[in-house]
């Protein structure tokens, strides 16, 4: 099948020269491999750089037109590949790049579209591992009545009267240093030098309609809260069916009952038994990736700290996860029945800490004694 190179450009299949420099301009800024250092955006340059010169060299417009793909061989094309002496010289993608010179003279009715913005709430599983998600947009599209001229079926646009299709009137103004020759933006045209007499049904004249559509969005592992996805074309259509502009899918992640995110690794807290805490024992944790063994060693402290490496989220900018972070509480018990105590009390014997004054001997000292005098004991 024949590449889209419009879609690929995120332009109207009846996109003007202008309009189709001006959509490549903006992209090759945006992925250029010198500016971007994201992984696909050098294979995203080189795509849009090659749409450019399908729909710009004339040779290889007119294969695109006949619907055939004038980078494949086997399309009837035979042309140079990329790179090659086919590509209309570098003056092009130079000019593309800079703009040229400002025109003059009236202009297009067809401007690009806008950016667009949309929230989608993830879970925490599916930012960690992504996902893939069905998004609803309501932007504008193109018109398909008049996919974008603005004008009813079987009319044309005329010359604007007011302006003669200059787009800009001027006025002479009479003033203490004698005659001013001021130039403004036609009001009639809106300086398009064009009117439309008959305007579109559908569209009223603007080339494009509110729709509702859905889109699929690949979420990558790894993503955070705030970050933005950029759809490229996926925006709003210009008015007169200009090249639409980007939708940006931002994502918001709820916030998840056990874990905590801190930017690649996961903090969750367990609380133990003390009795757990000073014999030892094996917990079972559910992580991210299922059940996992959590060995804690006798003696283990309230505030004490284990990671399971790896369990984290993905870096979504090199390789390899977080971690996850487990904090330990050790809790004490608080309502005791009369064997209990005995038992409580006889272990308490048993390692010298039943009494007060031995207790603050076995701490040895002065550091315990000031801390009790602020305690008021
Ligand atoms: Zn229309
Ligand atoms: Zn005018």
């Amino acid at each position: 099948m024949a590449t889209d190179y419009f879609g690929v450009l995120g332009v109207s299949r009846d996109a003007s020269d202008s309009d189709i420099k001006r959509a490549y301009r903006r992209l090759a800024r945006d992925l250029h491999p010198d500016v971007n250092g994201d992984p696909g955006a050098k294979e995203r340059f080189q795509e849009v750089t090659r749409a450019y010169e399908a729909l710009t060299d004339p040779d290889k417009r007119r294969i695109v037109d006949l619907g055939g793909d004038p980078f494949d061989p086997g399309s009837g094309g035979g042309a140079s590949g990329f790179g090659g002496a086919g590509f209309g010289g570098l003056g092009d993608i130079m000019d593309a790049f800079f703009g040229g010179a400002a025109t003059r003279g009236p202009r297009s009715r067809t401007r690009a579209g806008r950016d667009a913005l949309i929230p989608v709430e993830l879970e925490l599983d599916e930012t960690v591992f992504g996902t893939t998600k069905d998004i609803t947009v309501d932007t504008a599209v193109l018109c398909t009545v008049c996919t974008g001229a603005g004008t009813a079926p079987g009319t044309h646009p005329t010359t604007c009267t007011t302006c003669s299709g200059r787009g800009e009137v001027q006025s002479v103004q009479r003033g203490f240093l004698g005659q001013v020759v001021s130039s403004r933006v036609c009001p009639t045209c809106s300086g398009t030098g064009q009117v439309i007499p008959e305007p579109c049904r559908e569209c009223g004249g603007d080339g494009r309609v509110r729709a509702r559509r859905t889109l699929q969005v690949k979420v990558p592992p790894g993503v955070e809260d705030g970050m933005r996805i950029r759809l490229t074309g996926q925006g709003e259509v210009g008015p007169g069916g200009g090249p639409a502009g980007d939708l940006y899918v931002e994502i918001h992640e709820r916030p998840h009952e056990v874990f905590t995110r801190d930017g690649e690794d996961l903090h969750c807290r367990v609380t133990l038994p003390m009795t757990s805490a000073a014999l030892g024992t094996t917990l079972s944790l559910k992580t991210l990736d299922g059940e996992e063994e959590l060995d804690i060693r006798p003696g283990t402290q309230s505030g004490s700290v284990l990671t399971l490496r790896a369990h984290g989220a993905p870096r979504l900018r090199s390789t390899g996860r977080g971690n996850l972070v487990v904090h330990v509480e050790v809790s004490t018990p608080t309502r005791l029945d009369a064997e209990q105590e005995k038992l409580l009390r006889e272990l308490a014997a048993l390692r010298g800490e039943d009494q007060a004054d031995s207790h603050r001997e076995a701490q040895g000292g002065l550091f315990s004694r000031v801390r009790d005098a602020f305690n008021g004991r």
